[in-house]
């Protein structure tokens, strides 16, 4: 009888300490940056010489900003706002334009953050952002276009997220499998957001209940023949911002790496 019992307790010893290792390895903590990042704000006055947002406007987004990478100890604080006169930069036609811009304007060293009133040349809805920009001194940018962020500040940290190295988690529109197995090499490249078939364009009914935000998972399949799961509340994805929640853990990962690989550090 005692053998029994001992045999038993070891057992279930084991099955605890093997359930205490899976959970280990699933919340594996954060990398921790421990930095706060400076901006440079950058206005663009429209065509009547207007600057259609506020410094306290501002404030209000990088404030929101800062929850969203708290999780990698990494938080920004504004340093300078300069204000800029050529009106054609309010309109940025093209990434050609954009690319002018930030050669023209950038503080090296910085994140230099542009506000125009409309980004039409990005998919993203909220603007658009140097991928991994965080790894350049002064190569890389970020242009917010103004009504949408003041509207929806979740855009902000969109656009930052692809500062930090991450893709939209429609990347591939679909080619990353249900199953995971290519996780790593199609779709957003990253292994906990499930597959996203979003096509940019595409009316969001054929894809989502937005009342409810759930993902109409019977409507597509990928090339397995399995129902996509997409999470709507990805920050990264383009389902409506009163769905979204945040970074998944993965994501968060992929973002201090894209800063720790920089081979020079901004201040
Ligand atoms: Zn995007």
């Amino acid at each position: 009888m005692k053998n029994l019992l001992l045999t038993l307790s070891v057992v279930l010893l084991s099955v605890v300490a093997a359930f205490s290792q899976y959970e280990y390895s699933r919340q594996e903590s954060l990398p921790c940056l421990d930095k706060n990042f400076t901006i440079v704000v950058h206005f663009v006055k429209d065509t009547s010489g207007n600057v259609n947002i506020t410094e306290q406007n501002v404030q209000e987004l990088i404030d929101t900003l800062n929850v969203y990478f708290e999780p990698i100890c990494a938080s920004f604080s504004i340093c300078d706002f300069q204000v800029i006169d050529n009106y054609q930069y309010d309109t940025p036609k093209n990434e050609n334009e954009f690319q002018q811009m930030i050669n023209q304007y950038n503080e090296e060293y910085r994140i230099n953050l542009y506000f125009s009133d409309l980004v039409s040349f990005s998919n993203d809805a909220a603007g658009f952002a140097t991928n991994a920009g965080v790894t350049m001194t002064h190569d890389g940018g970020i242009v917010a276009e103004i009504g949408y962020v003041l509207g929806f500040p979740k855009g902000l940290p969109h656009l930052f997220g692809h500062y930090f190295g991450l893709l939209d988690t429609w990347e591939g529109n679909g080619i990353e499998l249900v199953n995971g197995d290519n996780c790593t090499v199609a779709g957003d490249l990253i292994c906990d957001t499930p597959s996203d078939p979003y096509i940019p364009g595409d009316t969001l009914l054929l894809y989502i209940n937005p009342n409810i935000c759930r993902f109409w998972y019977r409507s597509r399949r990928d090339a397995n023949g399995e129902y996509y799961r997409t999470d709507v509340s990805n920050i990264m994805s383009y389902y409506p911002e009163s769905c979204k929640c945040g970074f998944s853990h993965g994501q968060y990962v992929r973002m201090a790496n894209t800063y720790l690989s920089a081979p020079f550090k901004l201040w």
